[in-house]
């Protein structure tokens, strides 16, 4: 059994890339320029735009984060997010989701310009994601697929079973594990509350993306002896033994899984540090005018 060591990967991403902005300052370009807007005070949302921002300082990428109080208008937010569409120095733009409820998410997402559109959430970004062309594909499962390369897992053929039908993680990761190339040509079963027999589907997969939100869903009964076990799922549960009262736990039981897995990521420290790496990776096509092309 290996563990999938997802904060190595994102390391070694966020290295080349720094040596990318470092190759533009040399030649007196601009380098890549993030926005990111965070409404509400969630406290989630907060760690997850802080840790981006951060990752862009670390690489030498310009940020800037928009924060607004929950009961921001849309209009008002829609006027932001079209300030930014126009502003040729921002070249990538992320909301952080969710929204508070008076907001639509589907009129905010299809604002943002497509070309800087780097969660790869516009209809006109995942029609060409679905149509095999290339665009900015979502975060976290585009980091699953560069740890699906970066590990040389065989996919082709094999039976992928994704729980969890998410447009920003489970029907993306279908998408992509489906394609004709490496990584995907995998037979997907897609499943969601609605389905009826997930131990038996579980049990027949090479693959499990677990992407619930459920924690230690996914049980060593349902996993087959030398499955690849990708646990998506960040949920924090009650632990008295820490100082804060609490740790993030995924959506597989990391202990008793790994003992039949033949490849597993851990949480923290596998999909998570991936999804940053793809949205720095994602902006720096973005500021080159390029898209994604997975080979
Ligand atoms: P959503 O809540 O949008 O989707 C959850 C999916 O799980 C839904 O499709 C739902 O089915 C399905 N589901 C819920 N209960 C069951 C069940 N009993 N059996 C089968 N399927 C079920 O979540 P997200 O996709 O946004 O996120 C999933 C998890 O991944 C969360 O823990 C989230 O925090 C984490 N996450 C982690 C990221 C990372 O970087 N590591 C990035 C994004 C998310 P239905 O559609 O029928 O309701």
């Amino acid at each position: 059994m290996q563990i999938i060591d997802g904060k190595l990967v994102s390391e070694t991403i966020k290295t080349q890339l720094a040596e990318k902005v470092l190759e533009l300052k040399a030649l007196g370009k601009k380098v890549p320029h993030l926005a990111a807007i965070l409404v509400g005070d969630n406290p989630a949302s907060e760690t997850y735009v802080a840790s981006k921002v951060k990752s862009c300082a670390e690489i030498g990428y310009n940020s800037t984060l928009l924060r607004f109080d929950a009961q921001i208008s849309e209009k008002h937010l829609l006027d932001q997010i079209i300030a930014l569409n126009e502003n040729p120095d921002v070249d990538g733009i992320l909301v952080q989701l969710p929204l508070p409820k008076h907001i639509s998410e589907e009129l905010v997402i299809n604002t943002i310009d497509p070309g800087k559109d780097v969660d790869g959430f516009h209809p006109m970004n995942v029609g060409k994601m679905v149509s095999g062309l290339p665009t900015y594909i979502p975060a976290t499962p585009y980091g699953i697929m560069l740890l699906l390369e970066y590990y040389q897992i065989p996919t082709k053929g094999k039976h992928a079973v994704v729980i969890g039908r998410s447009h920003i993680v489970g029907t993306p990761m279908s998408v992509l594990l489906s394609r004709n190339a490496y990584p995907g040509n995998c037979t997907v079963t897609i499943c969601h509350s609605h389905t009826h027999n997930l131990k038996e589907l579980c049990l027949q997969a090479d693959i499990i993306v677990a992407a619930i939100g459920r924690p230690n869903f996914v049980t060593a009964d349902m996993v087959k002896e030398g499955a690849v076990i990708i646990d998506v799922g960040i949920n924090r549960i009650p632990d008295a033994t820490k100082k804060s009262g609490s740790r993030l736990v995924g959506d597989v039981d990391f202990a008793a899984v790994k003992e039949k897995a033949s490849f597993i990521t851990p949480v923290p420290g596998g999909v998570g540090p991936m999804t940053i790496a793809a949205l720095l990776k994602n902006t720096y096509y973005a500021s080159q005018g390029e898209k994604v092309k997975l080979n």
